[in-house]
């Protein structure tokens, strides 16, 4: 399939065009990447069974993982969600657009391949001009799951849709690189205390000081993290990992438990002081080096969470571009909560390889 890639970083005449076509294309059933501030979408007409399933082809995505909806305006929640309870409505004031994904129970004119065979739809606002006059041109709600094959890092550049896309959609979008750079925290209203079933920018606090009601990450997510107190100075086995996998509660998110934005090159998280991991890393490089294995480093700035969520997978993706072998990655604060959803990503980038650094 030929894909028609197209530059819609200006907002001019030629935007708008492009726009109108990409709106077309959706309409009628096919596929359209598309920038968001989050990730960049690959979307289809979320009530269109047909077309819903050519994301998860084209993605090679396991079919019980739910899409997340896109809305331009609130009024399309009534097509989608059978329920709105007053926490939505405040949430959706305070954070829509944004990088906020509320999961409620669906109507029945919801496909269930939209929502992964589950009862319950996933909706969200992108905080994007041109995703918003994309969804407002295209007339219907879209599904859109990250823009990238299943199982790689997700796409932050046009390039990265461009090398995971091409030849399997008809048009990619390509804008400016993604303002946030991790996917959206999705939130579950369906039960009482609202839950938080992945991490994102948008923390449990700041979700929590509009409800004026304690939120809580779903038990599933912390499963990494209890794996990571084993205070071992040996990487841990693969092996061994998915075993304790087994024993940990399923996350209420299915896309959850799927292998995840995985270079190409092998990956170990380093945990511990600053000097430990420090002297850790400069042993590791040296031992793997003299093997002829190429080893690159994934360091963020302590503390800034915003830029290391802005560029997290542009640089997995940088590193399998410059052949690297082995990546070498320092963990971030798990205990604040945005440091909590890059360490999400990050050890499931690495397939939880962890070495606690004593
Ligand atoms: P992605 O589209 O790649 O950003 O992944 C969407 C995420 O939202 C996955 O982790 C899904 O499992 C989760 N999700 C989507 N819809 C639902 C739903 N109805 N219930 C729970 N999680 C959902
Ligand atoms: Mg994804």
């Amino acid at each position: 399939m030929d894909t028609k890639i197209c530059d819609i970083t200006k907002w001019n005449k030629e935007t708008l065009a492009v726009l109108d076509e990409a709106g077309a294309i959706l309409r009628d059933g096919g596929l359209v990447a598309f920038p968001t501030e989050t990730v960049y979408g690959l979307g289809a007409n979320a009530l269109n069974a047909e077309a819903v399933s050519s994301i998860y082809t084209a993605k090679g995505r396991p079919s019980d993982n739910p899409l997340i909806v896109h809305i331009s305006d609130i009024a399309q929640c009534e097509m989608l969600a059978l329920t709105w309870p007053e926490s939505a409505d405040k949430l959706a004031a305070a954070f829509w657009p944004g990088p906020l994904t509320i999961v409620l129970p669906k109507k029945e004119g919801v496909p269930t391949v939209t929502t992964g065979g589950l009862s319950t739809v996933a909706i969200r606002m992108p905080d994007h001009r041109a995703a918003l006059e994309l969804i407002k041109k295209a007339g219907c709600p879209i599904a859109a799951p990250s823009a990238n094959l299943s199982g790689k890092p997700s796409p932050t550049k046009g390039a990265h849709v461009i090398a995971d896309m091409s030849g399997r959609i008809p048009m990619i979008l390509v804008g400016d690189d993604c303002k946030v750079g991790i996917e959206s925290t999705v939130l579950d209203l369906t039960d009482e205390t609202p839950l938080i079933l992945r991490p994102g920018i948008l923390t449990p606090e700041a979700i929590a000081e509009v409800l004026g009601t304690p939120v809580s990450f779903d038990p599933a997510l912390y499963s990494g993290k209890e794996w990571n107190e084993d205070p071992s100075t040996e990487a841990s086995a693969n092996d061994e990992i998915l075993e304790k996998e087994k024993k940990c509660p399923a996350p209420k998110a299915p896309g959850m438990k799927y292998k995840h934005y995985a270079p190409k090159a092998e990956m170990i998280v380093l945990k511990g002081s600053a000097d430990a991991v420090q002297q850790a890393l400069k042993k590791l490089k040296e031992e793997r080096e003299a093997t002829g294995q190429k080893v690159g480093i994934l360091f963020f700035l302590a503390g800034d969470f915003a830029q290391a969520a802005h560029d997290f997978f542009a640089k997995l993706r940088a590193f399998d571009e410059d052949g690297v072998d082995l990546i070498l990655a320092v963990a971030m604060d798990e205990a604040d909560s945005m440091g909590f959803a890059i360490m999400n990503r990050m050890l499931k980038s690495a397939s939880y390889k962890v070495m606690q650094i004593k």
